[in-house]
């Protein structure tokens, strides 16, 4: 397997610390608002690389933070915590904020066929974790303090910002920092002290003083305690690579002495929105799309995992209605062609040869169009049997997660007329302005297992 490593900006061939064991951290959401199409995109690509491993015959831990506390507004550590802030906006605190945008995330990541992690970690249940790693670095000498936390002196360590290609003023061109009583433009908060005179609702004591941990100690100190002072592969998007994840590996190698802290370090881009322009989709942009936001649209959410998949992770992909538009019938095409294959009882075989070539672009830095390609070939093949197509589709399948021996169901599914009635009920009760009737008939439909799609030809069921 091959994958391509940010450390060496190539692709290298993929060795494990441990043979045939793969330790894996993927960074994940911070969780004070919904999360865009954008970030999604990050979790699609992290969740495929998973299944390249699994395909791989991998016994893998796989590990993912939620930040729920101390990401603040402004990355160079100032600003107010994004997590409070949301709770301020929302007239709520903080830890409702956190659990109400974890649930989402996973509803969304769930509609997207993204796997949950084997473990799944919140930064305020490894709070004495955290606060260890950062005496650590204190008693080595890499810490300092001033009125507002302590911080991490980015000169004592040499090799600091060896990934993001730092250079000695650690900054591009152009950049702005709000320096503070920082010593240097590089520095980054460990811990934060609570603001003077304000009570917060996530704060804990420390042997420095009341207040709440900085924004990258959690994935080093979780990293630390679940996969080890050393891992195989972390994930994120680009937009860590040159703050959060340089940041990650100084307090790591730095706190445990041990180099390096990941051997393999991989970053998805991002999606840009079609305005002419190539901006990125953020929320501070203001031009952010949702799950939920492609369910009104009347889009299936596997239509966006699609349209993902159709371009390489390390490439900026473009978005705009119109080609989600043409992904999604696309991969109705897919399911259309599939669903005459579908066995009547679908037996567990091993994987035949011609399978394992098709999905063999996966290993090769997850290139997922090739595999799709191949697919497409391979299923417009008259020489070939409907059984060989369909052992081609279920490792397909395996590797893209795009739900495709499901086909039948999918274009075909009947739809209970209960739950039809049921649909109807919440047009007729939205249409008279009963929102809340409406969302309770809204939530009986949720637990039957399906999604509604407003869409302008009137709203849809579509199956979880
Ligand atoms: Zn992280």
């Amino acid at each position: 397997m091959q994958l391509h490593n940010s450390l060496s900006r190539s692709v290298e061939k993929f060795e494990p610390i441990e043979a045939g064991k793969v330790r894996y951290y993927t960074c994940g959401p911070t969780v004070y608002g919904y999360p865009h199409i954008g970030n999604m995109r990050t979790y699609i690509f992290a969740d495929t690389l998973y299944r390249a491993l699994k395909l791989s015959g991998y016994d893998i831990q796989h590990v993912m933070n939620i930040t729920d506390v101390g990401h603040l507004t402004n990355d160079s550590d100032f600003g107010e915590d994004k997590l409070e802030l949301g709770a301020k906006k929302e007239g709520v605190d903080a830890w409702q904020i956190a659990q109400k945008y974890t649930d989402v995330f996973f509803e969304h990541s769930k509609l997207l066929n993204i796997r949950t992690p084997d473990v799944v970690c919140k930064a305020t249940d490894h709070i004495p974790e955290q606060i260890a790693l950062v005496k650590s670095l204190e008693d080595k000498g890499y810490t300092y303090r001033t009125s507002d936390g302590i911080y991490f002196d980015t000169t004592k360590d040499e090799s600091y910002g060896a990934l993001g290609r730092l250079d000695k003023s650690g900054l591009r061109a152009g950049d702005r920092v709000e320096m503070g009583e920082k010593k240097n433009k590089t520095d980054f908060s460990l811990w934060k002290f609570s603001p003077e005179g304000q009570k917060r609702a996530m704060e804990w004591d420390s042997p420095w003083g009341v207040g709440f941990p900085g924004w990258h100690i959690e994935c080093s100190a979780m990293g630390q305690h679940f996969l080890g002072d050393q891992f195989d592969i972390h994930t994120g998007g680009v937009d860590h690579i040159q703050l959060h994840h340089c940041n990650e590996i100084a307090q790591s190698e730095c706190g445990t002495g041990k180099r390096p802290f990941v051997k393999y370090w991989l970053h998805g881009e991002f999606l840009v929105v079609d305005e002419g322009s190539e901006t990125k989709m953020s929320k501070s942009l203001g031009n952010i799309l949702t799950v939920q936001s492609l369910l009104d649209e009347g889009f299936d959410p596997l239509a966006y995992r699609f349209f993902c998949l159709q371009t390489h992770y390390r490439k900026q992909l473009k978005f705009s209605y119109e080609s989600l538009k043409a992904a999604a019938s696309g991969l109705e095409r897919l399911y259309q062609q599939i669903a005459p294959l579908t066995p009547d009882a679908d037996q567990e075989i091993s994987m035949s040869d011609m399978a394992k070539t098709l999905i063999k672009p996966i290993f090769d830095d997850l290139n997922t169009s090739k595999v799709l390609a191949a697919l497409w070939t391979h299923l417009g093949d008259a020489s070939l049997s409907k059984e060989d197509k369909w052992s081609l589709v279920k490792a397909a399948d395996l590797a893209l997660g795009l739900d495709l021996t499901n086909a039948k169901q999918k274009i075909s599914f009947e739809v209970d007329p209960k739950l039809q009635a049921l649909l109807e009920l919440r047009c007729k009760l939205r249409e008279e302005k009963k929102w809340q009737e409406a969302d309770v008939v809204r939530d009986q439909i949720h637990a039957a297992g399906y999604e509604i799609a407003d869409s302008p030809d009137g709203a849809k069921l579509v199956k979880k």
